[in-house]
């Protein structure tokens, strides 16, 4: 089986133009940069999703996240994107999370942008409450899950909501 890249430019069997590192977290420039600058976060450990993560290595990677952004500024750079892909859907192409951190200046014709959809106030009400139950872990109630499924609703939210 062909080795994962980043985990092997984590364990430094591949060189890189390394950035930074701690026990759970390795940054270094990405070699396709979008922006000259472009840097590279990601765990040590593979993990296909920061859903995976543990705590300390969420604390790490945000960390990390800010300490390059911080440097980046000390540098000069004052916007930034900052991306992660989780999925298919979403442009996922590694099966090792990375966080991009990629410097911005005025047309340098990278495109991150959506126009927003329009929804009424009860689906963002009841998007608010699945995912504030799910925050708390709370139990639903059986009552308002059959009021849920008997609800009919737009075809423009996906299944996962309904
Ligand atoms: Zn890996």
């Amino acid at each position: 089986m062909e080795e994962c890249i980043f985990c092997s430019i984590a364990a430094k069997k591949t060189p890189s133009f390394f950035i930074y590192e701690d026990n759970y977290v390795f940054a270094c420039l990405d070699i396709q940069p979008a922006n000259i600058g472009h840097v590279i976060v990601f765990p040590k450990r593979h993990i296909s999703s920061i859903l995976e993560a543990k705590n300390e290595e969420t604390s790490s990677i945000i960390g990390t996240v800010r300490k390059v952004c911080l440097a980046m500024n000390a540098c000069g750079i004052t916007d930034f994107s900052i991306i992660n892909q989780i999925g298919k859907s979403a442009g996922q192409r590694s099966p090792h999370t990375i966080i991009h951190i990629i410097p911005r200046h005025e047309n340098d014709n990278i495109q991150i942008s959506w126009t927003g959809k329009q929804f009424d106030k009860e689906t963002f009400q009841k998007i608010q409450s699945m995912l504030t139950n799910a925050i708390n872990k709370k139990e639903e109630k059986s009552e308002e899950k059959e009021k849920r499924i008997e609800k009919v609703i737009s075809e423009k939210i996906p299944d996962y909501w309904t």
